[in-house]
C-alpha cells in the first residue's frame, strides 16, 4: 500500500506546488472562507495550510490517508455531477507517503480535536487534542524518502513561483475566500475574501492593470460566464494571462482561448494576448473532469455553443465601450 501511494504520488505530487494545490483544494471543498498557506524553502522544508472549514471527523482522520478514501463521492452517479475539486481520494495518501505529515482538525459537535502524525505514510501518532477551528495540515521535508524526485527540483525560485501561481489562480477562482501566502515568515499576498474579483486581480496583477479590465457577463440556457477582460491596449506576449475556470476549477482549453481572441477581433494586435479572468458555470453533467489525475483537462459537451457565447460577450463589451 505504501509503495502504491508513492507511485500515485509520482502522478499527483510532482512538485511542492502540487502539494499546495491539493491541500488548498481540500480546504475549499471543506467550505473554508479563510485559507492561510505558509511555506519555507519553496515548500521543500515546510508547507502548512490552515483553514476554517468543516474539519474532519475523528473516526475519519486516519481514513483520509487511505487510498480512494474520498468523502466526496458516494456512488457512481456522483462521478457525473462532480461539484467538489477533489474526488479521487489520492492526494492525502500520496502527499503523506513522501513527507513528514500531520493533520490537526476538529469538527463542530465533537468534544475534542484530533491530531495525526505520519512519516512516509506510516502513522505514528493519532491522539485527541484541544478543539480548534477547521484543519491545519503540515507537510515537512517533502520528498525526503524519494531522492530521485527531490533531485528533479532544480530551482527554488522557480518552485516558489509555481506556488505563487497556484495561490493567485485560486484567489481569482474564489474571490469569496480570503487567501494568505506567507513565505519564510513574510506575507507575499493576501486577499480580502469579500467577493470582489477586481480587487483580487489588483493583488495578483497590480492596481493599474486591474483598472484597465472590463467586466464581462453573459448567459444562455446552458452556460453562465462572468469575469474581466483587459482593454486591447493592455496585452501580453503570451497566453499565460488567460485564466479560465469551469465550475471553480482551472482548465486549459485551446478552443476557448481562441473564442476569447476572436472576441477581440482586429482590436488585438497579431501575436499579442489579452489578460482575462473568466469563470464559466455549467451544469456539471455537461463537463467531464474525470480525464486526468491533475484534472486540468475537461471534456465539454456543447463546446461550440460556449465558444460563441464567449466571443459574443467580449464583442459586446467593446461595442459598449466605443459607444
Ligand atoms: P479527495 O479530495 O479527492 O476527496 P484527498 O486525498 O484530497 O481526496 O482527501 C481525502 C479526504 O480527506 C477528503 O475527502 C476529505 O474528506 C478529507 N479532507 C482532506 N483535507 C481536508 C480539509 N482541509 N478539511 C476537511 N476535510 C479534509
Ligand atoms: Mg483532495
Amino acid at each position: 500500500e505504501s509503495l502504491a501511494n508513492q507511485i500515485a504520488a509520482g502522478e499527483v505530487v510532482e512538485r511542492p506546488a502540487s502539494v499546495v494545490k491539493e491541500l488548498v483544494e481540500n480546504s475549499i471543498d471543506a467550505g473554508a472562507s479563510r485559507i492561510i498557506v505558509k511555506i519555507q524553502e519553496s515548500g521543500l522544508r515546510l508547507i502548512e495550510v490552515v483553514d476554517n472549514g468543516s474539519g474532519i471527523e475523528k473516526e475519519d482522520v486516519a481514513k483520509a490517508l487511505k487510498r480512494h478514501a474520498t468523502s466526496k463521492i458516494k456512488d457512481k452517479a456522483d462521478l457525473f455531477k462532480i461539484r467538489t475539486l477533489g474526488f479521487r481520494g489520492e492526494a492525502m495518501p500520496s502527499i503523506a507517503s513522501v513527507s513528514e505529515f500531520s493533520i490537526e482538525t476538529s469538527v463542530a459537535g465533537e468534544e475534542s480535536g484530533t491530531r495525526l502524525v505520519s512519516h512516509g505514510g506510516k502513522v505514528d501518532t493519532l491522539e485527541d487534542i484541544a478543539k480548534r477551528e477547521g484543519t491545519k495540515i503540515t507537510v515537512q521535508n517533502l520528498f525526503y524518502n524519494t531522492p530521485a524526485r527531490l533531485k528533479y527540483i532544480r530551482s527554488l525560485q522557480a518552485e516558489l513561483s509555481h506556488i505563487t501561481d497556484v495561490i493567485n489562480r485560486q484567489s481569482m477562482a474564489h474571490p469569496e475566500i480570503s487567501f494568505t501566502l506567507i513565505n519564510e515568515g513574510r506575507e507575499l499576498m493576501k486577499t480580502a475574501g469579500n467577493g470582489d474579483l477586481r480587487q483580487v486581480i489588483a493583488s495578483v496583477y497590480g492596481l493599474p492593470t486591474a483598472k484597465k479590465m472590463l467586466k464581462v457577463e453573459a448567459e444562455d440556457l446552458d452556460f453562465r460566464i462572468s469575469g474581466y477582460v483587459s482593454l486591447p491596449e493592455l496585452t501580453r506576449a503570451n497566453r499565460n494571462y488567460i485564466t479560465l475556470m469551469i465550475n471553480g476549477r482551472f482548465i486549459k482549453n485551446f478552443l476557448l482561448n481562441r473564442a476569447i481572441i476572436e472576441g477581440y477581433g482586429n482590436r488585438l494586435m497579431v501575436g499579442r494576448f489579452p489578460i482575462v479572468v473568466l469563470s464559466i458555470e455549467i451544469d456539471p453533467q455537461l463537463a467531464d473532469v474525470n480525464v486526468h489525475p491533475t484534472k486540468q483537462e475537461v471534456r465539454l459537451s456543447k463546446e461550440r455553443e460556449l465558444m460563441q457565447l464567449i466571443t459574443e460577450a467580449i464583442q459586446d463589451v467593446f461595442v459598449e465601450e466605443t459607444l
